[in-house]
């Protein structure tokens, strides 16, 4: 088993009850169940810390791809601004932040927008690049991300992202370390939003009809 590759919780396997743990009450209705608790998010987020220090050969610029990841950046940077690698080095950090939009409601638009400057992008050139997701779902965010970065030759481009969706529209993309494999349903929580809500949620939730509802756009 590689370690990088993701835990699977499919609902055959894991099934939440919303009772079972504290969700605030604003969100009562909104929710079917609960698809990945907190504590082991961060539990799961100190293991995939701990693999990308290992695998790592200098000093490291970490790319947060806004809005949704902002939460597992700000967690995984504070894990790995406190470990160091095997030969017992820390790892000198920078910090990058690239807004992508492609969803409307709960279905990708297929439009992906990258804000990303010119000499944003020259910033890259000869640089260890990791590039921090929150899920991936067809992919082609990220393979259109990858394009546009890799024109700007660094030394190494790694993407780790927290959930990867099982679905027949994937691409085939793949992340270097991925968190969970969740089942192809919308989720929300843990900083991932439908059109701005959820976003003060802790836990990784399935979002309910009565919540796609009540926050359509
Ligand atoms: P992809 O290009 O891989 O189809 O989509 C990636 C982006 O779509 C993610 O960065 C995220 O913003 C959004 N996305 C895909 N699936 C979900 C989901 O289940 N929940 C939320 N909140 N966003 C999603």
């Amino acid at each position: 088993m590689d370690p990088r590759k993701w835990i699977d919780v499919t609902p055959e396997n894991f099934n939440y009850s919303l009772d079972h743990f504290v969700i605030p009450s604003h969100y009562d209705k909104d929710l079917e169940s609960i698809l990945i608790p907190h504590g082991v998010i961060m539990d799961r987020v100190e293991k995939l810390a701990r693999l990308i220090v290992n695998d790592c050969k200098g000093p490291l610029v970490i790319c947060c791809i806004l809005k949704g990841g902002h939460q597992y950046f700000a967690d995984l940077v504070n894990v790995i601004k406190k470990l160091t690698t095997k030969d017992g080095h820390s790892i000198p950090l920078s910090l990058e932040f690239i807004r992508v939009k492609s969803y409307h409601n709960d279905a990708s638009s297929g439009d992906v927008r990258i804000s990303l400057t010119e000499e944003e992008c020259q910033e890259f050139k000869g640089k260890n690049i990791l590039i921090v997701e929150d899920i991936i779902d067809t992919g082609s965010t990220m393979v259109k991300l990858l394009k546009r970065l890799e024109q700007y030759q660094p030394s190494s481009i790694r993407v780790t992202s927290l959930l990867i969706k099982k679905t027949p529209k994937s691409n085939g993309y793949i992340p270097d370390y991925v968190g969970f494999a969740i089942p192809d349903a919308f989720v929300v929580g843990y900083a991932l939003d439908y059109n701005e809500y959820f976003r003060d949620l802790d836990h990784i939730c399935v979002i309910s009809e009565h919540g796609k509802q009540a926050y359509a756009q």
